[in-house]
């Protein structure tokens, strides 16, 4: 199905995974993934390894998951590490695969030396994911385009404005939808989304939301990526930093907390960063009432 379908007449969930680095991480992700199947997602996304790293990975996993799972596939994809011959190679791949939409992305950048001069795109390649945006609706025009937003401005931005006035020019440039970077205060979302319909991007804005299951590798997470923590949070967390029962408690119960409150807000979907388990989200869901109808 495609992105611009997706919220038209229901609540679009999603589910994000990576491709495990094993043939026993593929094993375990299977179980896992038959799971979440059950809860009828709109579409699961597969995420595309820093630089390029799971190239072929992507793929496959992209192919099992349309052939053996049945799933409405979105395949994410970035500016680092292509040029645009291998740019239209991979593409072709992923419509030949089943996928039916791209999550088009810049990627998060290489890390370098402090005497390293700053990341420059390969010959031929982009260096914005709004460039990347026009490429695929230009020469894929079947695909739907997600792009990734920020409500707490990316890291990389000096000044949310600007950040701003660069998701627009993923919209304007074709996306059919925007996913949130993970944010745990809805305020976050609140504020971004209103910021949204000020400067006119008028397309669906899905909230992304991360359980948190391991407070230590969560904190390396945000990290990377700028979201913060509630300091009330936090301190909870880190009073069972020990226990992984309370960690995994505390975060299911923050993360129930906060999608009902997005649905109060009238979010047109969720997608969940469910980090290749499916327990936490499951939780959540039954928490909010969106289990399964079983017969
Ligand atoms: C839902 C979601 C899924 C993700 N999946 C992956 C994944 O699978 N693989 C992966 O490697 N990473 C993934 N990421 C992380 C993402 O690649 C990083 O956050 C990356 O640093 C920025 O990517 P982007 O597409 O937002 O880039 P861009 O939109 O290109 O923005 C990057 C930076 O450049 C600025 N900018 C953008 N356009 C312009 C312009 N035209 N002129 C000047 N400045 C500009 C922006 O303000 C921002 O600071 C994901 C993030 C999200 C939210």
């Amino acid at each position: 199905m495609h992105l611009s379908d997706v919220y038209a007449d229901r609540f679009g969930l999603s589910f994000e995974m990576f491709p495990p680095k094993t043939p026993a991480g593929d094993e375990a992700l299977r179980v896992e993934l038959a799971r979440l199947a059950e809860y009828d997602p709109a579409f699961v996304s597969c995420t595309y390894g820093a630089g390029g790293s799971t190239r072929d990975r992507t793929l496959d996993w992209c192919r099992e998951l349309k052939s053996d799972f049945g799933q409405n596939v979105t395949a994410h994809f970035t500016c680092v590490g292509s040029a645009t011959g291998d740019m239209a190679e991979w593409l072709d791949a992923a419509q030949e695969a089943g996928v039916s939409n791209i999550m088009a992305l810049r990627g998060d950048l290489p890390e370098g030396g402090p005497d390293d001069a700053p990341w420059q795109p390969p010959a031929g390649g982009f260096r914005y994911a709004n460039e990347l945006v026009a490429f695929v609706r230009e020469r894929f025009p079947e695909f739907g385009v997600g792009v990734a937003g920020y409500p707490e401005k990316h890291p990389e931005c000096g000044d949310p404005e600007t950040d701003l006035a660069n998701l627009k020019r993923k919209v304007d440039a074709g996306a059919d939808a925007v996913f949130t970077q993970l944010f745990f205060e809805n305020d976050h979302f609140l504020r971004f989304r209103d910021a949204c319909g000020e400067i006119g991007v008028d397309v669906p804005i899905v909230p992304g939301v991360m359980p948190v299951t391991d407070f230590a590798r969560i904190k390396r997470i945000t990290a990377m990526c700028g979201s913060t923590f509630p300091r009330k949070f936090s301190a909870a967390l880190e009073a069972v930093k020990d226990d992984p029962v309370g960690q995994f408690e505390i975060g299911v119960d923050w993360a129930v907390n906060q999608c009902r409150g997005l649905m109060e807000e009238g979010v047109p979907g969720m997608h969940f960063y469910v980090l290749n388990k499916a327990a936490a989200t499951e939780q959540i869901l039954d928490g909010m009432n969106l289990a399964p109808v079983r017969a």
